[in-house]
């Protein structure tokens, strides 16, 4: 069987770098540690720190003390403020790349403009968003949605990071044609982007797609569509237990692709199960890989 692993399998840059600066907090903040929200969509991930003390808070208490961490999506910025009113120390994980997004929002929201956010309005990124747009803004998640939109005089357009890119083009195309004065920001991560290009091009040349990642994590499930659309039959799994062994004993060839919050060590574990299945992992040892995808092959 050969096995292709993706190269842009595992943790992106956000998510990395929000998760060591929550580890990193442990031994360096005062405690209790606790993140605003669940630190990223994996249940594996959250068990690892809760067992550190690390917990989770939903909702802003009236008082505090310790240390608050804010995930990579972001927060509204009258949450952040509630949050050092309360009396937590706030160490500020969001993502660069979602800090430009909420930048480009809050500067046209000042001169006026609305902002149209398009994205799932019940998702954490986009409630931060929302949070920067003032009274003129909104969530669409459908070209329907945003057609039915009353007409701003003067507007923004932008995109959830990992928004699918496909459907952005679609709205880019029905501004292009409706609302021509609209600013239309290119604010999809490049992570997600070359993620969803790599698992259409991986899920084309293979027998079937193996997609790890938390169930609830948004990005993840993108992937399994794709894959699906692709025309291939395509197994989304949180852990190496839920994998259809007899099913991917019979592919010649099975590809395995990974959401941004998804551990490395959880998608070596799918890994060892396909190796057991007659697949050999090429994959270096030390995570993610910087080149091409590779792939491995035995009997
Ligand atoms: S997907 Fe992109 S924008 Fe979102 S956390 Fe990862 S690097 Fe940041």
């Amino acid at each position: 069987m050969k096995l292709i692993v993706a190269r842009t399998a595992g943790f992106c840059m956000g998510v990395r770098r929000a998760v060591e600066m929550t580890l990193e907090a442990v031994d360096s903040c005062d405690k209790p540690i606790c993140t605003f929200g669940p630190l990223i969509h994996n249940p594996q991930v959250l068990n690892l720190l809760s067992q550190k003390g690390i917990s989770v808070i939903e909702t802003v208490p009236p008082r505090g003390h310790g240390t608050v961490l804010l995930r990579a999506h972001g927060v509204p910025p009258r949450v952040k403020a509630a949050l050092v009113n309360a009396g937590f120390r706030v160490v500020d994980a969001t993502c660069p790349r979602v800090i430009k997004v909420q930048t480009i929002i809050r500067r046209h929201a000042a001169e006026g403009y609305g902002t149209i956010i398009i994205g799932d309005r019940n998702h954490p990124e986009v409630v931060g968003l929302l949070g920067y747009a003032g009274a003129r803004g909104c969530v669409v998640g459908s070209v329907k949605e945003l057609a039915a939109l009353p007409r701003f005089t003067k507007a923004i357009v932008v995109a959830q990071t990992t928004q699918n890119t496909a459907f952005y083009g679609e709205v880019k195309d029905w501004v292009g044609r409706n609302c021509p004065h609209y600013q239309v920001f290119d604010t999809i991560c490049d992570s997600t982007e070359k993620r969803q290009t790599e698992v259409k091009q991986l899920a084309e040349a293979v027998d079937a797609v193996v997609v790890v990642g938390g169930h609830n994590s948004g990005n993840t499930n993108r992937l399994a569509e794709i894959a699906r659309k692709a025309g291939k039959p395509t197994q989304q799994v949180e852990t190496e237990a839920e994998l259809d062994c007899q099913v991917l004993a019979a592919a010649r060839s099975v590809a395995v692709c990974a959401g941004a919050s998804t551990p490395d060590w959880m998608i070596r574990r799918v890994i060892q199960v396909l190796a057991s299945l007659g697949a050999e992992d090429d994959r270096p040892s030390s995570g993610p890989q910087d080149g091409p995808a590779r792939s491995a092959e035995k009997g």
